[in-house]
């Protein structure tokens, strides 16, 4: 079975880049998701990135969003990540600082987990944000910040 990797998850998002991964062609390993899985990726595509990209007008590719076990234990990642289910994904809006865009995201779409990693409060762009989607019903909207160390609750404080 062949899979289209331009195939449309959204109207400015595509498959291949929901796969899209340096260490995964550096390493050889073929970061493809199941049917299960890439329903997950087409939630988070409609549900949190196509919505930024209407919101902002800014064209962007996430840097990490779906990872098979294999790829996500290469980069040191827990396997219980929720970039191995297709549910989480990592970005970043040109010419947006994080904590804007992660403002907005909190207080107008529903998300599982929106979480500022390696953010640092004297510069509003630091890291990048991480965000996840399961389904309305079962999305937790827990926003977070962490700054290296630890987890804190909230985007700001
Ligand atoms: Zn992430």
């Amino acid at each position: 079975m062949s899979i289209d990797l331009n195939l449309s998850l959204s109207e400015n998002f595509r498959l291949k880049e929901a796969i899209a991964s340096q260490t995964a062609s550096r390493l050889g390993i073929n970061n493809l998701p199941n049917v299960e899985q890439t329903a997950c990726i087409v939630k988070v595509a409609q549900h949190i990135l196509q919505p930024v990209r209407n919101r902002f007008g800014i064209p962007f590719s996430p840097s990490s969003w779906f990872r098979c076990l294999d790829l996500n234990h290469q980069i040191g990642s827990k396997s219980t990540s929720q970039h191995t289910k297709g549910q989480a994904v990592d970005f970043e809006v040109p010419g947006i600082s994080n904590l804007e865009v992660a403002k907005w995201l909190e207080a107008n779409l529903s998300f599982d987990q929106l979480i500022l990693e390696y953010w640092n409060q004297d510069e509003p762009n630091a890291g990048w944000i991480h965000c996840s989607f399961i389904d309305q019903s079962s999305n937790r909207g827990h926003a977070k910040r962490f700054d290296g160390k630890h987890y804190l609750t909230g985007l700001e404080g």
